[in-house]
């Protein structure tokens, strides 16, 4: 089946970002999800499938807007419970107040997805400010730190982590520095707690998406018209960009007891592209 996203639907993003015709199987049944950028695009995604295979999600996003509720709406029209929480990951105290407010409102909290994430343009490294450069930092990589520390204790043996990283972290992109730095470093990340947490049961995870077309795709190269969608996703073998609802279905994986033996490792989730590494 073909999910290329036509240009209306990315136009007005379609309300759910849930692959089409996808019934769910109880895999996440009873599991307890926080999930960072929840509101939009991948996270939302994930947040959609997860509730779909019986995950209650709470989601935390930058600022209060329509969609966010309408994914929590979307999350209860499974039958399972949603939170909406607006804060800035980049402070320490907004992501420890999110998982307290997850676990309070779920009764616990088994599964996080690490996803916040912005990505300005920077293809000139000499001309990326100070406050751009931070802000990545801030953005992608310590707010991916400051909500796993706030979550941990609360982890037990069979919970599961996961990060969204990047093609880009594998690949490397001009235009894009400073944020391949960051999706980088996730990758560290991943992989270093990944070991760490070998013992206490916790497998750590990561999606490394290739070109998807959500809104932070025109924030970064400008607006959405049929040739940025088609420029977006002209070097993939499949010679097109994915749908957010494609996504998801790779977070519920690494989440459920599928993945049991899987840990440290990244789902290349991107069009055919090959990585070495
Ligand atoms: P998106 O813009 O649709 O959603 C990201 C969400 O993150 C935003 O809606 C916002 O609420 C939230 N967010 C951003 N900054 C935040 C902050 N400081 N505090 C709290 N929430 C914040 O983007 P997306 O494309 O769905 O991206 C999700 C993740 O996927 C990001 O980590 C991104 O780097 C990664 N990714 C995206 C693509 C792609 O092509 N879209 C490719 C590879 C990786």
């Amino acid at each position: 089946q073909d999910h290329q996203p036509g240009i209306e639907a990315l136009l007005n993003p379609p309300a759910e970002h849930i692959r089409p015709g996808y019934r769910g199987s109880s895999k996440l049944a009873g599991r307890k999800a926080l999930i960072s950028g929840g509101d939009s695009g991948i996270g939302r995604s994930a947040a959609l499938h997860f509730a779909r295979e019986g995950a209650d999600v709470a989601i935390l996003y930058l600022e209060e807007h329509d969609d966010a509720q309408e994914t929590i709406r979307l999350i209860e029209a499974e039958g399972r419970k949603g939170l909406a929480i607006a804060g800035d990951v980049a402070l320490s105290s907004v992501c420890d107040d999110a998982v307290r407010q997850t676990v309070k409102a779920f009764g616990g909290l088994d599964t996080l997805v690490n996803n916040a994430g912005i990505q300005y343009v920077s293809d000139d490294l000499t001309k990326i400010s100070d406050a751009e450069w931070q802000r990545h930092m801030d953005t992608n990589i310590n707010g991916y730190f400051y909500l796993t520390r706030a979550a941990l204790p609360h982890l037990g043996r069979g919970s599961a982590i996961i990060n969204t990283s990047s093609i880009n972290a594998f690949a490397g992109n001009k235009e894009l520095v400073a944020y391949t730095t960051t999706k980088g470093a996730e990758m560290g990340f991943t992989r270093a707690l990944a070991l760490q947490l070998v013992e206490k049961g916790i497998r750590v995870n990561a999606v490394a998406p290739g070109p998807v077309w959500t809104p932070l795709q025109p924030a970064s190269w400008g607006p959405v018209s049929p040739k940025a969608v088609a420029d977006l996703g002209k070097n993939t073998p499949m010679g097109r960009c994915g749908d957010p609802c494609e996504l998801g279905p790779a977070y519920v994986y690494l989440a459920s007891e599928d993945a049991s033996y899987v840990t440290g490792q990244t789902i290349h989730v991107n069009g055919g592209m090959i990585i070495n590494g």
